[in-house]
């Protein structure tokens, strides 16, 4: 499995293709931003884009999903509780003056502990309200998108709309530090850190 992190406009965002060149299937983990580098990479590697798994439905997650969808036709998967937010999107595009987007169409809505299976493998979602009500990490062997719930020695804002200090605490405490110390951690901005790390030097939580 081969990891590609794309950073995307508007807010430095860590978009994540996943590749598996012997099954010949791709997953995108966010997708903030129409970016031909990455249906490029698609190309290069002969995969087809199975999923565009999206973390949570802030609009600088999911602008570029529209568009990708029409090259490559993955399917969408997002939490329910965050279905409202995402129908909103171009209320935000256009508070902040940036174009309008087609709302994304999702295909499979996720409930905690859903499973996706990929390449063989089986993704575990795990619904982590907080930042958004419909927040989700995605583990794949033992590695963790957390999304804008966990970040370096940092959390994701609890100051907007829907969202909730006690939830991310929560979710974070309960769910995601009951995880191996070893889980490499992606998060939807910034660098990755570890479980284990975070235990110890994360001050938010
Ligand atoms: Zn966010």
């Amino acid at each position: 499995m081969i990891l590609n992190t794309f950073v995307e406009p508007p807010l430095e965002n860590n978009n994540y293709l996943l590749l598996d060149k012997d099954k010949k299937e791709a997953l995108l983990i966010d997708c903030s931003h129409f970016d031909k580098h990455i249906i490029e990479t698609l190309n290069e590697n002969d995969c087809e884009l199975k999923y565009i798994l999206l973390t949570h439905a802030h609009f600088d997650h999911v602008m570029g999903v529209e568009a990708t969808v029409k090259e490559t036709g993955a399917k969408v998967v997002l939490n329910t509780a965050d279905e409202l937010l995402l129908k909103d999107l171009n209320s935000f595009t256009f508070m902040l003056g940036l174009p309008s987007v087609d709302v994304p169409i999702v295909d499979i809505f996720t409930t905690d502990n859903n499973e996706i299976e990929f390449a063989g493998k089986i993704i575990k979602v795990i619904h982590t309200p907080g930042h958004t009500k419909g927040g989700v990490g995605y583990l794949i062997d033992n590695n963790l998108f957390s999304g804008d719930t966990l970040f370096k020695e940092s959390i994701g804002r609890t100051d907007l709309e829907g969202s909730s200090f006690k939830d991310i605490e929560k979710s974070i405490k309960s769910k995601l530090f009951t995880l191996p110390d070893d889980t490499v951690v992606y998060p939807g901005h910034g660098p990755s850190t570890t479980i284990g790390h975070e235990k110890k030097y994360n001050r938010y939580i």
